[in-house]
């Protein structure tokens, strides 16, 4: 850990708290009252402050708005019991955000200046973080390039911020997905494992096309032959078969998800058969026909764990098993809320104390 960071701290004089509605929360929709700044100029991070939330402004000619520099995180806080308040495994999602910076040719930020960051902001707006039942307090880390200019070369200048805001659970019911044969989300070669923003601007149309047919999320396949299983929406996925908990290698087309590191971990630790390979669609359907596939989810922060319900391919729809007795995800999703609220000894370390 280095030094602590030097933020220059402007309070709200006032405070939005006591007029948000914490009983209904939409995702992505209610942010807390201040946000994280920080500037990359002439080589180094500066300008570190912490601000109310509101309004910024740039130049039309900013280059993130034309040639899309622009990558995020997304994490979560947690409240526990006796006011302890934690964040989930910030340094992975410091790694992974370095990554991102450097497929996009933006400045490294130092994994101690993103946690530390996050830290400070949480616990200004602690108050913020709900405390209902799988509730959280949604963290989003952010940078873009700023250069005022229209060439097509890596930007000088970023900006580096956070936001965050209060969040119940991102889906309500067990999923239809769809797998998905037309379109691709990344090839190889790309930059599917960065959190690049140009990755889900190419993942709305095909995601929308696809609740057009009155799916929930898509199933991500590789952008070759559309043959092997990749993601699941913004999520990663999992499959049960046959006592085996099978999940897709990760590679340069896929965004390696703390959460299913997490499910990994867990899942080695309670002696379950776990294989981290290519999995075909063809393996999948075929476990599906014949009873085998007993569970499939998704893994992610905002999603947790988000039980599949049916699958659709090539025009026919496959029905899973009933979810609530899913074995495997229901119990995965327990432990992982006992660790992330306190409930439980933090036996793993992931527990980022704000
Ligand atoms: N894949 C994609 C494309 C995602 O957007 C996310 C959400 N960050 C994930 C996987 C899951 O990653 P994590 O568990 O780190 O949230």
């Amino acid at each position: 850990m280095t030094d602590t960071l030097d933020i220059k701290i402007t309070k709200t004089n006032k405070s939005r708290l006591e007029e948000t509605d914490f009983s209904h929360l939409p995702f992505g929709k209610v942010f807390s009252d201040h946000m994280f700044t920080a500037d990359y100029e002439d080589g180094e991070w500066k300008n570190f402050q912490i601000v109310p939330y509101g309004d910024i402004s740039f130049s039309p000619a900013i280059s993130v708005l034309h040639y899309g520099q622009a990558f995020f995180e997304g994490l979560k806080a947690y409240k526990h019991d006796d006011g302890k308040v934690t964040v989930f495994r910030p340094y992975k999602n410091a790694e992974r955000f370095n990554k991102s910076a450097e497929r996009l040719c933006a400045p490294e930020l130092p994994e101690d200046i993103f946690v530390q960051s996050i830290a400070a902001l949480v616990d200004l707006d602690r108050d913020w973080i709900p405390t209902a039942a799988h509730h959280s307090l949604y963290i989003r880390p952010f940078m873009f390039s700023t250069d005022p200019y229209l060439g097509v070369q890596p930007s000088k200048t970023y900006k580096y911020m956070v936001l965050t805001g209060p969040v119940g659970a991102y889906f309500s019911k067990p999923l239809k997905v769809k797998v998905e044969t037309k379109y691709s989300r990344a090839s190889e070669g790309g930059f599917g494992f960065a959190k690049a923003a140009g990755n889900y601007a190419g993942s709305l149309l095909p995601a929308q096309e696809a609740m057009k047919e009155g799916f929930d999320q898509l199933i991500w396949t590789d952008g070759r032959d559309h043959a092997f299983v990749e993601e699941l929406g913004a999520a990663n996925v999992m499959f049960m078969i046959d006592g085996t908990l099978i999940t897709p290698s990760t590679r340069d087309t896929i965004l390696k998800g703390v959460t299913r590191d997490s499910v990994l971990t867990l899942a080695r630790k309670w002696g379950i058969p776990v294989e981290e390979r290519r999995v075909s669609v063809a393996e999948v359907i075929d476990a599906l026909k014949n009873g085998k596939l007993t569970e499939a989810f998704g893994v992610g922060t905002a999603a947790t764990i988000a039980p599949i319900a049916s699958i659709g391919s090539e025009g026919e729809l496959y029905h899973l098993p009933d979810t609530t007795k899913a074995e495997f995800s229901n119990r995965t999703l327990k432990a992982l809320n006992e660790i992330r609220y306190g409930k439980v000894a933090d036996e793993f370390g992931w527990n980022y104390t704000v």
